[in-house]
């Protein structure tokens, strides 16, 4: 049977940049490869929501998987906890946080916390807490940032940031956000978590060692985000198709994992510029052997477009195509496309269609030479939508069921 591996490069749309010729960096960057699938395949344009809506990475990877966000969208919280690696439980509601060190004031002085090397020691402290029978746990992941979950009976995500955003403010208290009695005691129970972790961490031994280092405690946690656990149907019952995901970023990891894909961790994916680009798509490689659909993700794109950073989005992309050369004769469909755009003059998400190329067997290959935003948008594949994708892939793969006699 026919194989698939989709790559997202996280925010690889971009618009034209003065600096680069009016060309995108997509455009101005030398890729031979992304160019030889798309000469080789069928090039079109997307929307992965819908036209004037700029996407979330979160949203936007559910509609590439055929999942409607309306429909399966529960908030971000909960594949943050997933893409750590915890095992969420129907009905419960997390957050994405992070350590912040806060004055004697309450006022925020970084809400990063220095970034820590590892803050195990602080999530141990708070781990496990108890507070009107609502159990709280909290989820290491890299530097700062850590998931926190809530787990008990009738708890609500409808409830607000304790995150301002900005240092120096305080944190905030956590609001309901309905007249739901569960909002309520949603927010109670999570605003005396954060008071009692605060109190805890503002004693720890670690944190009075890193103010005498000169470094920023870690004694608060912001939280961010909620969203409420709810299992939904898994990728392989709907496609009947073994699938696993080869990701640094824990969102991704964590979408992946709540539509149940295996997650194959790769030695030095990290989610950054620095990721091993090469061990991740020879490990795509290597998975198409085992598995029916492989889906890898590169973040920086969208990094380097949130820093302005054309150049370092071009130059990543040169990278990005050096690597996915060892894709060239896999004979599998090879996907190649964004989650969204993301501008790297306005440094955010904007709601502007990606390119997006289909090679390998069963393509009814297009005049489109070239991989880009403008190319592409004369390939024969027209312009679809995130939610299209995936009947796309079945059709190829010849498995779609008729329809009629
Ligand atoms: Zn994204
Ligand atoms: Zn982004």
């Amino acid at each position: 049977m026919g194989k698939i591996v989709l790559v997202v490069c996280d925010g690889l749309g971009d618009r034209p940049v003065k600096a680069l010729n009016n060309k995108t960096p997509l455009e101005a960057a030398r890729k031979p490869s992304l160019d030889y699938f798309a000469k080789n395949g069928i090039t079109g344009l997307m929307h992965t929501i819908n036209r004037g809506v700029a996407p979330g990475s979160d949203t936007s990877h559910l509609a590439i998987f055929g999942y409607d966000p309306e429909k399966y969208y529960f908030g971000r919280g909960p594949f943050e906890a997933l893409g750590a690696g915890f095992e969420l439980k129907e009905g419960d509601i997390a957050f994405r946080g992070n350590f912040a060190a806060i004055d004697s004031h309450k006022q925020i002085l970084d809400r990063r916390a220095g970034r820590p090397e590892n803050n195990e020691t602080f999530v141990k402290a708070i781990n496990g807490l108890k507070i009107n029978n609502v159990t709280f746990f909290v989820v290491p992941g890299v530097s700062h940032r850590a998931a926190v979950v809530m787990r008990g009976k009738n708890l609500s995500s409808e409830v607000s940031d304790s995150d301002p955003h900005r240092e120096g403010l305080s944190p905030l208290t956590v609001k309901p956000l309905n007249k739901n009695k569960s909002a309520t005691l949603t927010s109670n129970a999570l605003n005396k978590f954060l008071e009692k972790s605060r109190d805890i961490l503002t004693t720890l031994p670690e944190n009075a060692q890193r103010i005498k280092e000169g470094k920023p405690p870690a004694n608060c946690v912001l939280v961010r985000g909620a969203g409420i656990f709810k299992k939904i149907p898994l990728f392989s019952e709907r496609y009947n198709l073994k699938s696993a995901c080869v990701a640094g970023g824990s969102l991704y990891k964590g979408v992946a994992r709540s539509l149940g894909m295996e997650i194959i961790d790769v030695v030095g994916v990290t989610g950054t510029a620095e990721t091993n680009l090469a061990g991740k798509f020879k490990t795509a490689l290597q998975l198409l052997s085992t598995y029916d659909f492989v889906f890898v993700h590169v973040k920086a794109t969208d990094v380097f477009s949130h820093d302005g950073d054309y150049l370092g989005k071009m130059k990543f992309i040169e990278k990005i195509d050096s690597a996915i050369s060892v894709l060239k004769n896999s004979g599998a469909l090879l996907v190649v496309t964004g989650d969204h755009s993301t501008s790297c003059e306005l440094k955010e998400h904007t709601a502007d269609p990606l390119p997006i190329m289909i090679s390998g067997p069963g393509v009814r290959m297009d005049d489109v030479k070239t991989f880009s935003e403008r190319a592409c948008a004369s390939g024969a594949m027209g312009h679809i939508k995130g939610l299209d994708l995936m009947p796309e892939l079945i059709n190829l793969l010849g498995k779609t069921e008729l329809y009629g006699e």
